[in-house]
């Protein structure tokens, strides 16, 4: 746990090099030009740094989830927009897939992955962001096929990526079965539209766009429907999300130890009352927090994707705790690196600004860090606590995950 082993050393090292190498001219480019990185996605791909997670039946590399957040790091240290590339296309939808999908589906998926698409995820709807199962987008099943309708906004990669994670209501002979999830390929499925593309403040380079469905028409075995059935298989697909929470969590933590890099740099190569700055009790004691906080967030994302939670996915306690961790933390360094800059840190001309832009969405995408909260005081209380005004009637006994038990430190 502590000590990697060598071909995670190995690997590591190779993305500290692949980033050095490719990322330092483009970070701020992409930024700047708001442009998603084609030319990144293909030297990902030809590096082997997309679909690492995927088995090796399935032409990938079969490797863990610690594995890819090493590799997650190192490239969110120097480009976010890269390393969330990354994420999507080892973690979330793929990992979905992997678990709950048919041999099609897989084999459809993991060729799309390991050629560079970073699949969209599409849950979050204008009236259903934390709220998530008050979504609205229906399935209509009509013989052998599902309709779609429905609004989705927020969507990462809307616009650029190809397979679409679609989390739908499922309406056979109008009754509501509940929530399943589908596969959609744009350019391929008509009634697939990409109508808007949010004007966001940082991770420019990666479009957050508005998808809206027009009775999208998907044949039957576009359905993902874990054998839990569909009651439950919800529950399973959000399982699937706590890996792609890990690598975002990783994400944060990668900015943060960039920007925390470059001001360590900083404070011994800048004077002031002819010393160099780092020489101040007071910007010692700001550096030592930053690093503290950083090495507490990595141990924490490491022990989430070492972790075993159910169907092989990170736990989802430490996978909640650690993006709490790492995306607040991510917040607070970035701007103390901001800050042991003076002026310098507010300018354009060096990476730290956007370094705080990146960072700041971190506590909000992938489940808020309030959110986030909710489900780590149910797990370590071992209770549901109802969000809505007229409270939980449903709860059941079974409902509870097996083994879980009050989380006594
Ligand atoms: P709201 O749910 O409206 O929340 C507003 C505020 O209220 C927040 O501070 C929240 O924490 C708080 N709040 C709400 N309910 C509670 C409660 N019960 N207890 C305490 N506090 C509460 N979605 C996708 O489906 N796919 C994507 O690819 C995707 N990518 C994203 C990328 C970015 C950059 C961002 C910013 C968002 C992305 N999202 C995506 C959407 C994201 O998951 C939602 O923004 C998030 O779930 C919160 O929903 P909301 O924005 O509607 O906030």
């Amino acid at each position: 746990m502590f000590e990697l082993t060598k071909d995670q050393k190995e690997l590591q090292l190779r993305a500290r090099a692949f980033a050095e190498a490719e990322l330092i001219g483009r970070a701020a480019e992409i930024d700047e030009s708001q442009e998603y990185p084609w030319d990144i996605v293909e030297k990902l791909t030809k590096a082997g740094f997309c679909g690492m997670t995927v088995p090796e039946a399935y032409g990938g590399q079969g490797l863990t989830y610690l594995h890819t957040v090493l590799v997650i790091e190192e490239m969110a240290k120097i480009c976010a927009v890269t390393a969330r590339i990354v994420v999507e296309t080892n973690m979330g939808a793929i990992s979905a897939i992997l678990a709950y999908g048919s041999d099609e589906q897989k084999k459809l998926a993991t060729e799309m992955v390991l050629a560079g698409d970073k699949p969209a995820i599409c849950m979050t709807e204008p009236d259903a962001g934390s709220a998530l199962t008050d979504l609205t987008t229906s399935a209509e099943k009509k013989g052998n096929t599902y309709v779609l309708n429905g609004t989705k906004h927020w969507i990462t990669g809307g616009g650029v990526s190809r397979l679409h994670l679609i989390f739908a209501r499922l309406i056979e002979d109008g009754e509501d079965k509940g929530i399943a999830a589908f596969i959609a390929i744009k350019d391929e499925d008509e009634g697939l539209v990409i109508a808007d593309r949010e004007p966001t403040m940082g991770l420019r380079g990666i479009p957050e766009a508005r998808v809206e469905f027009h009775d999208m028409t998907l044949p039957a075995d576009r359905l993902i429907l874990p054998q839990e059935g569909i009651r439950r298989g919800f529950a399973g697909l959000m399982n699937a999300y706590n890996s792609q929470r890990t690598g975002a969590a990783t994400c944060a933590l990668g900015i943060a130890t960039g920007a925390y890099n470059i001001a360590l740099d900083y404070v011994e190569t800048r004077h002031q009352f002819k010393r160099p700055i780092a020489e101040f009790q007071g910007l010692q004691w700001i550096l030592a927090d930053m690093a503290t906080s950083l090495e507490a967030a990595r141990l924490l994302i490491h022990k989430a994707a070492s972790s075993e939670g159910t169907n092989g996915f990170p736990d989802p306690l430490l996978a909640a705790q650690a993006k709490i961790l790492a995306s607040e933390t991510a917040v607070s360094v970035t701007n103390n690196a901001l800050q042991l800059h003076g002026a310098a840190g507010y300018s354009r001309r060096l990476p730290i600004e956007r370094m705080v832009r990146d960072a700041r969405m971190f506590t909000i995408g992938g489940g808020t860090a309030q959110l986030l909260r909710n489900l780590v005081a149910s797990r370590i209380l071992d209770r549901k606590f109802p969000q809505t005004r007229d409270g939980y009637v449903g709860w059941e006994d079974e409902d509870r995950p097996a083994g879980q038990q009050r989380k006594r430190g």
